[in-house]
């Protein structure tokens, strides 16, 4: 780990500020993405911002028809909140199921996001409900937000501060996990709102992506057997180690059909 500043500002105008005015500075969240890239060498940030004091970035609140979660939210605190369970309960078991204890204790839903690992299980999440990113700069849509590996459409020095999930009617998380880290080699959030359907696939491809075809069938008729015979190509799917896209690619309507059957029954 190369030497850094550290600064731990109370409120977002100052955190802005100090990305602003530091090139080379990068936020800080839960660090559980970060910190292992600093420890690497990967990343060299001349300075890191601690966003941990702002109160502004804290908080759940379930408003009418709509989910909000503050970006320093942590995993944990989004497996166990109540607001959480009665409102989106598919996205309270998807953050009791990332990771291990600690990255449940210290990662957050605005670092999860901001770093868009291509096997992160929020991006699944916020694509497949067709939520929106709030930063300090401005609102954007889930479909505008993830563009390619490790990428999205932050500028440097904006800042998450909140994301807001309209609610389904149901909706389901099924994820094929890597045994190790507990990340997704396949993971499919589905979704069913207002007169749409949503299928959002994690962990197969350089990026998180919309299954189109899979939507179509099931907004005809939501039941896991109408995707028994949708197929996602292999090509440009992630091929490694621990699955060759071929696999990746069968797990994809398997992992559908599972997200599918548990929205149906409420699970
Ligand atoms: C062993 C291990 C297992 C894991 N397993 C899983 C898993 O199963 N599923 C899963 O989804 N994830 C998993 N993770 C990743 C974990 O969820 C991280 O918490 C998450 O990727 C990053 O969140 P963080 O709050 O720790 O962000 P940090 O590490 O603090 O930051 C990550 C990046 O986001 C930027 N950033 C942070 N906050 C903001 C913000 N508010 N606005 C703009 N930019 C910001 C930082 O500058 C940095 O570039 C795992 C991590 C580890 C170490």
């Amino acid at each position: 780990m190369r030497a850094f500043d550290y600064h731990r500002p109370a409120t977002l105008k100052e955190a802005a500020s100090l990305l602003r005015k530091n090139e080379n500075a990068r936020a800080l969240s839960g660090g559980q993405s970060l910190i292992p890239a600093l420890k690497l060498r990967l990343a060299a940030p001349a300075a890191l911002v601690d966003l941990g004091a702002i109160e502004e970035l804290r908080g759940i609140k379930l408003d009418g028809a709509v989910l909000t979660v503050g970006a320093m939210v942590r995993h944990s605190e989004v497996a166990t909140s109540r607001d959480v369970a009665i409102g989106i309960p598919a996205l309270a078991r998807l953050a009791e199921d990332i990771g291990d204890r600690q990255v449940r204790n210290m990662g957050t839903l605005g670092g999860a996001l901001a770093n868009n690992d291509p096997a992160a299980d929020y991006p699944a999440a916020v694509l497949g409900l067709g939520a929106t990113i709030h930063t300090n700069k401005r609102a954007i849509a889930a479909d505008k937000f993830f563009l390619g590996l490790y990428e999205t459409a932050l500028k440097r020095g904006e800042i998450i501060t909140s994301v807001a999930f309209p609610l389904p009617k149901r909706a389901a998380y099924a994820k094929f996990a890597n045994p190790a880290s507990r990340f997704a080699l396949v993971g499919v959030f589905v979704s069913e709102g207002a007169g749409s359907v949503r299928v959002a696939v994690t962990g197969a491809a350089p990026c998180v992506f919309r299954a189109k075809d899979m939507e179509k069938k099931l907004a005809a008729n939501f039941a896991p057997d109408v995707l028994a015979k949708v197929r996602v190509p292999p090509d440009g799917l992630n091929s490694d180690i621990h699955a060759s896209a071929e696999y990746r690619a069968h797990l994809i309507t398997v992992m559908a059909k599972r997200a599918v059957a548990a929205a149906v029954a409420g699970k």
